[in-house]
C-alpha cells in the first residue's frame, strides 16, 4: 500500500459579519479538535453568503466581512499551516459541480429543508430565489469538490449535509459506487447556542451574539443585558436553570465546574441574585476569550496575511475540484473527448 491518505473534512463559514460564541461550541472548537488528524479545508462561503445579501451598500462591506471570518478561525487557534483556506469564488468548479447536482434533486425536497424556512422567517422573507433554494446544493458541492469524509458544523446545518449525503448516493447509483463519498455530520459539543436575547439560535444576521472579537467591557456589557428567567422577579424566588441562557453559557464557557454547580444550587433556591450570576459569567467569558485577544492581536499586526493564506488555499482547492470534476464528467460519461 502507498502512504494513506488523511481523512478529509470540509467546513465553512458565510462572511457575513463576526464570528461569536456559538461558532465556537458549534464547530471552531472540532476545527481546533481535528487539525492535526485530519486534512482540513475550511471555506469562505462568499457565494453563500448572495442567497441572502445582494444590496450593493451591504456587498460593499464583502472583503472586510472576509478577513474578519478568517481572522475569527485563526484567533482561536486554527493554524494557516496545517489547513487549507479557500475563498469560494475563487473555485469556479464548485458552482459547474453544483449546476450538474441541481439536476439530481427535486425542487420540493429542497423546500422540505427546515434551514430555509428558518431563514425566511428570521429575516422575513417571502419567497425564496433560486439562489437561496440551491442553498445546500451549492454546499453539497462545496463539500464534495474536495472529497471531503467530514463536516464538522452547527446543528442548524444538519438538514443541508443530509442533501450532500443524498446527491452523493444519487450520483453514486445513476453513474459508479463510490464516486463521491458519503460524508458524515459532526456536531459540536453545544449543537446550536442559544442566543443572549433568549432566541433560539445566536446568529450574526441576528445580533444577538457575544462576538470572539469583543472587548472585556463588551462582553460585561452584553452579559449584564442577557435575557434570563423571566419569572425571576427578585433574587429571593426560586430560578429556573434549565433553559436558562444565562446558565447554557455558563456550562459552555465557565471552567470552574465548582463555582457553576454553586450558582445554580443557589438559583434554585433563591439565594442568588442575578448580578452575581451575570458578573462570574462575564469573568469566565472574558478569562475564554484573553488568548483569543491576544492571538488576534499578533494576526492584525500582520497585513496581507489573510491574502496569502486565501490565495495559496484556493490555488489547492481549484486543483483538487478540478480533479473531482473530471471524476464526476468521467463516471456519467460527459466528458469532451473532441
Ligand atoms: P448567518 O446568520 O449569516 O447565517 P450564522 O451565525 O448562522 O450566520 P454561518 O456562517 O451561517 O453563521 O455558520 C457557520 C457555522 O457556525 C455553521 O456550521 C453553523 O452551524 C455554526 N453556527 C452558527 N451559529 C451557531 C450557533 N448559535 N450555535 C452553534 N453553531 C452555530
Ligand atoms: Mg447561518
Amino acid at each position: 500500500m502507498g502512504q494513506s491518505r488523511k481523512l478529509r473534512i470540509l467546513t465553512g463559514d458565510r462572511p457575513t459579519g463576526k464570528l461569536h460564541l456559538g461558532h465556537y461550541v458549534g464547530t471552531l472548537a472540532n476545527r481546533v479538535r481535528l487539525q492535526d488528524s485530519y486534512d482540513c479545508f475550511f471555506l469562505v462561503a462568499d457565494l453563500h453568503m448572495l442567497t441572502t445579501r445582494f444590496e450593493r451598500d451591504i456587498l460593499a462591506e464583502t472583503n472586510q466581512n472576509i478577513r474578519d471570518v478568517v481572522i475569527d478561525n485563526l484567533s482561536v487557534g486554527i493554524d494557516p499551516e496545517r489547513s487549507t483556506y479557500v475563498l469560494q469564488s475563487l473555485v469556479p468548479q464548485i458552482p459547474e459541480i453544483a449546476l450538474i447536482f441541481s439536476n439530481l434533486v427535486t425542487v420540493p425536497r429542497l423546500q422540505r429543508v427546515p434551514t430555509l424556512k428558518d431563514m425566511m422567517r428570521d429575516l422575513e422573507i417571502e419567497q425564496p430565489s433560486m439562489g437561496l433554494l440551491n442553498y445546500p446544493v451549492l454546499q453539497a458541492a462545496d463539500i464534495l469538490s474536495v472529497r471531503a469524509d467530514v463536516v464538522p458544523v452547527g446543528k442548524d446545518q444538519a438538514s443541508h449535509l443530509e442533501v450532500t449525503r443524498e446527491l452523493a448516493r444519487r450520483f453514486n447509483a445513476l453513474y459508479g459506487e463510490g464516486t463521491l463519498p458519503e460524508p458524515e455530520t459532526l456536531i459540536g459539543d453545544v449543537p446550536t447556542l442559544i442566543g443572549i436575547d433568549g432566541q433560539a439560535k445566536a446568529s450574526k444576521s441576528l445580533g444577538n451574539a457575544i462576538l470572539l472579537s469583543d472587548d472585556v467591557k463588551t462582553v460585561e456589557q452584553k452579559v449584564r443585558g442577557m435575557y434570563t428567567d423571566p419569572a425571576r422577579i427578585r433574587a429571593d424566588i426560586p430560578g429556573n436553570v434549565e433553559g436558562n441562557p444565562v446558565f447554557i453559557y455558563h456550562d459552555a464557557f465557565n471552567d470552574d465546574v465548582a463555582e457553576v454547580d454553586d450558582l445554580k444550587e443557589r438559583y434554585r433556591q433563591g439565594k442568588v441574585g442575578d448580578v452575581e450570576v451575570k458578573r462570574k459569567l462575564a469573568a469566565a467569558i472574558n478569562r475564554f476569550l484573553e488568548p483569543v485577544r491576544a492571538r488576534r492581536a499578533e494576526l492584525e499586526a500582520r497585513p496581507g496575511l489573510v491574502a496569502e493564506i486565501l490565495e495559496a488555499g484556493s490555488e489547492r482547492a481549484r486543483e483538487e475540484a478540478a480533479e473531482t470534476l473530471r471524476m464526476i464528467k468521467d463516471a456519467m460519461g460527459i466528458a469532451w473527448k473532441g
